[in-house]
């Protein structure tokens, strides 16, 4: 196995990591750095275009992550160019005296300290008949798949503003889209909602409990059955989307025993600071609000942290 060692090891190389991994080199562009996961299979990356960065007015994902590496390359290159752009997913973290040892597939590399923005996992395995439609008409992300389903009915389960803007993208390909949200209200911005709603072919249905959804078909899909207050609904429908979240996965880090808050988010102090000196944690991992500019200011004021920490120890 490689050997190998940094200064910041950051676990998420999504737009808070890299934003990060900014900071840092804004602050010292001689530390060294890792970036562990895959920048292009962020959610950013993955998953369409984004409108509300302060000055931007729109931009591609994927283009915005190919932006903020190609900014990390540069200002890493005013000094060592200790970049290193893994690629690869952490298998475990271990704590050891006066640091870290981070584990890959191939590599252990000790670290001072480690910044973790790996984002929130899908949430897959909840709905009834989804593990048997995987490819055959259940997709987890609409913005990937959505075009496949054309002229088809389909239906989008989840919360929050990904799935509005799920469904708005969906519409375009799609003869009907029902939208199933577990939760009472959609929780998205007023201007996605107001475009859903005047949306001839998409239709809102909230407070559906997720354990009533069941998925059928033959070989592929071909139907949904939900509840809703009492009454049992059957639709008939091409495709499912599903794009539900889960809870920070914590197994990569049981070494640690990071503290938690009373919801499953890794608990931080106002610096971004873990109950465990030297680790910190950035974006939704800690329960931040899913919108990228607030991400990337939560992911570059923890690598501001992580350089003044290294600063002061040395
Ligand atoms: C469809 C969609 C549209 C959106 N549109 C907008 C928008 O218009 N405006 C807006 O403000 N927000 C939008 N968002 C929300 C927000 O931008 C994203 O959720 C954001 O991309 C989250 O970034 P992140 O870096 O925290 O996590 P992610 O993008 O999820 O990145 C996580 C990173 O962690 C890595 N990782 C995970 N596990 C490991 C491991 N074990 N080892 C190493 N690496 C690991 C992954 O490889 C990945 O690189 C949208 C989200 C979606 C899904």
């Amino acid at each position: 196995m490689v050997s190998d060692n940094c200064d910041i090891a950051i676990i998420g190389s999504g737009l808070t990591g890299i934003s990060a991994a900014i900071a840092a080199y804004s602050r010292n562009p001689d530390c060294s750095i890792k970036l562990f996961g895959i920048p292009f299979d962020s959610n950013t990356a993955k998953k369409g275009e984004i409108e509300n960065i302060p000055g931007i007015s729109k931009v591609v994902g994927v283009d915005f992550i190919q932006q903020l590496i190609d900014q990390v390359i540069i200002l890493n290159a005013e000094g060592s160019q200790t970049l290193d752009i893994t690629n690869e997913m952490v298998k475990s973290v271990t704590k050891k005296e006066n640091g870290f040892t981070i584990t890959t597939e191939e590599k252990a590399i000790e670290t001072k300290t480690i910044i973790i923005a790996t984002g929130l996992p899908e949430l897959k395995h909840t709905i009834k008949g989804e593990d048997d439609f995987v490819h055959k008409g259940v997709s987890h992300c609409a913005v990937c798949d959505g075009a496949l389903y054309r002229g088809k009915k389909v239906a989008i389960i989840g919360k929050g503003n990904f799935v509005a803007r799920g469904a708005l993208f969906l519409r375009k390909y799609c003869r009907k889209v029902t939208l199933l949200c577990p939760t009472s209200e959609l929780n998205c911005d007023k201007r996605f909602l107001k475009k859903l709603q005047s949306s001839e072919n998409i239709l809102l249905k909230t407070g559906i409990d997720l354990s009533s959804i069941e998925i059928s078909g033959a070989q592929i899909v071909q139907g949904l059955r939900y509840q809703e207050e009492g009454e049992t609904k059957d639709i008939s429908v091409g495709g499912v989307f599903i794009e539900l979240k889960d809870k920070p996965d914590f197994s990569i880090f049981a070494d640690l025993n990071l503290g938690k808050t009373s919801d499953g988010f890794i608990q931080t102090n106002e610096n971004n600071s873990t109950n465990v000196e030297g680790v910190f944690a950035a974006g939704t991992v800690k329960g931040e609000l899913d919108y990228a500019p607030i991400l990337m200011g939560d992911g570059y004021k923890t690598g501001f942290y992580a350089t003044n920490l290294l600063k002061k120890n040395d």
